[in-house]
C-alpha cells in the first residue's frame, strides 16, 4: 500500500482530467476497475458535470526569466481547475492570484477553484517573501473544455446480491494521507476480498470527490436499496488513532460492527456521530438515501496541520499505519460476513456440553474457559432474536470468539440458523 502511495503521488489529479484516469489506470491489474466516462454538462439531481480540466504548464518568471513558481516542481503550486492565463503583470496585480500559509511558512496549500473560473498560484510563504516588486511574466497552460468525468468501479459478487459499498475519493493531486492513503487501502481490500469467499457482494467506486458520489448516486438510483452497509476511506495512513463516523442513521449493523471491532482493537479509537460535513458520507447520507455508510479513519480531515497542504506527503504516511487500518476494515468486514441469528435446539435448560465432547475437547485449552463462556452466551441467546454481533457486544467478548463457539454447537447439531424471513 505505501508503494502504492508514492507511485500515485507525483500525479496531479482533479476532479476530471487525464491525472485521474492515469491514476486508476495505474490500479491494473490488481483492481480489475470499470472506467465510467460521463459528459461534459449531464444533470446530476441539482448539479452539472463540469468541464474537463487538463494541465500542460504553469509557473511565474521574474524579470530575469527564472521561474520563481513552477507547477513542474511540485503540482500544488497551481491553483487546481485554473482557467488558462497569459500576461505579464506586477508583484501588486499578481498578489490576489498567490495563495500561502503564514503560519507554516515552508508550507504550499491546496487550494481549488472548481466551480468559480478562476486561476492562481499557491506557493510558500518562504517563496512569496523572496519575490521583489517588479514586473513577472505568468503563464497558465491549461485546458478547460467539454470533455468528461470519470470513475472507477469495481464488483466482487458474492452468494448474496445485497452489498456492501466502499467508497474512496481519488481527485487530490500530490497528497499523500488525504486521498492516496484511501485508494492504497481500497485497492488491497479490493485484492484482498477477491480471494477470499463471500457472503456479500462489494461494490468499490474510485471517485471524485462530491460531484463523484452525486454522479453515481444519480445513475443508480434504485441499485441503492441493495446497500446494507457501506464505508468511505480516507484518511488512513498517519499514525493517529482510529477514528469512526457513523452513519446518519447511526445504529445500523454497520456501525455497531465497527464500533465492535474499534472496542476489541485496542488503541484510543474514537466514535463520533454523524454530520453533514467532511467526505463522500455526506452524499450517501443525504436524506433521500439516507444509506448505511459510515467512514474509518484515522486522524480526520482539517484535524492535523499538515491536512491540504505540501506536508501532507509520503513521510505523513506509514506502512504499518496503513496496514493496521487494512486490518481494521477487514475486521468490520468479518463481522459483516459472519453476523447471523441463531436459534438454540435444546432450550430448556442447558444442554450438557460434556456429553457431547465440548468441555473434555476444551478442557486442555488455556483459553478453555472463554471458549466455554463464549458458548454458554451463544446458547442462552439464540433464541432466534439475537444475532451473533448482539451477543458478542452483551458478551463482551471478540467477534471471532462467539463465531468459534458458534461453530462448536453447530457441530454437534445444538443451534440451527434462523433464516430471515
Ligand atoms: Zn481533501
Amino acid at each position: 500500500m505505501y508503494q502504492r502511495v508514492a507511485e500515485l503521488y507525483p500525479i496531479c489529479r482533479s476532479i476530471t482530467g487525464d491525472g485521474f484516469r492515469e491514476t486508476l489506470r495505474r490500479l491494473h491489474p490488481d483492481v480489475a476497475l470499470q472506467l465510467h466516462e460521463v459528459p461534459t454538462g449531464t444533470r446530476v439531481f441539482d448539479w452539472t458535470v463540469p468541464k474537463e480540466w487538463n494541465v500542460r504548464e504553469a509557473w511565474i518568471k521574474d524579470s530575469r526569466g527564472e521561474k520563481v513558481v513552477d507547477f513542474a516542481r511540485h503540482n500544488l503550486h497551481l491553483l487546481n481547475y485554473s482557467v488558462p492565463f497569459c500576461g505579464t503583470l506586477t508583484l501588486e496585480e499578481l498578489r490576489p492570484h498567490l495563495y500561502t500559509l503564514p503560519d507554516r511558512p515552508d508550507w504550499i496549500p491546496y487550494r481549488t477553484s472548481y466551480y468559480k473560473e478562476d486561476w492562481g498560484f499557491c506557493l510558500s510563504q518562504r517563496q512569496l517573501d523572496g519575490m521583489s516588486e517588479g514586473s513577472y511574466e505568468v503563464l497558465v497552460d491549461t485546458s478547460l473544455a467539454d470533455g468528461y468525468l470519470t470513475y472507477g468501479e469495481c464488483l466482487l459478487p458474492g452468494e448474496e446480491t445485497d452489498e456492501v459499498l466502499v467508497s474512496c475519493h481519488a481527485c487530490h493531486p500530490s497528497l499523500a494521507n488525504d486521498n492516496l492513503s484511501g485508494v492504497a487501502l481500497t485497492s488491497a481490500l479490493v485484492s484482498t476480498l477477491s480471494r477470499l469467499e463471500r457472503r456479500w457482494s462489494y461494490r468499490f467506486l474510485f471517485v471524485p470527490g462530491t460531484i463523484g458520489p452525486i454522479v453515481w448516486l444519480a445513475r443508480n438510483d434504485e441499485r441503492t436499496e441493495k446497500i446494507r452497509a457501506g464505508l468511505v476511506v480516507a484518511c488512513v495512513g498517519d499514525s493517529g488513532s482510529f477514528n469512526f463516523k457513523r452513519s446518519r442513521r447511526g445504529n445500523t449493523e454497520l456501525d455497531r460492527a465497527a464500533e465492535h471491532v474499534l472496542r476489541h482493537i485496542g488503541g484510543d479509537a474514537v466514535v463520533e456521530d454523524f454530520s453533514p460535513y467532511g467526505y463522500d458520507e455526506r452524499q450517501y447520507g443525504s436524506p433521500g438515501f439516507d444509506l448505511p455508510v459510515g467512514s474509518l479513519r484515522r486522524t480526520p480531515h482539517g484535524r492535523y496541520p499538515q491536512y491540504h497542504t505540501s506536508a501532507d506527503d509520503l513521510s505523513l504516511v506509514r506502512a504499518d499505519c496503513l496496514a493496521e487500518s487494512l486490518r481494521c476494515y477487514l475486521e468490520i468486514v468479518r463481522v459483516l460476513e459472519g453476523n447471523r441469528t441463531y436459534v438454540n435446539l435444546n432450550p430448556k435448560c442447558e444442554p450438557q456440553l460434556g456429553r457431547r465432547g465440548l468441555y473434555s475437547l476444551v478442557g486442555g485449552r488455556t483459553d478453555a474457559e472463554r471458549r466455554e463462556m463464549a458458548m454458554l452466551w451463544v446458547l442462552n441467546l439464540s433464541d432466534g432474536s439475537n444475532s451473533l454481533l448482539d451477543i458478542a457486544e452483551r458478551a463482551r467478548m471478540p467477534f471471532p470468539e462467539i463465531v468459534a463457539a458458534t461453530r462448536e454447537l453447530l457441530g454437534v447439531g445444538l443451534l440451527e440458523e434462523r433464516k430471515a424471513a
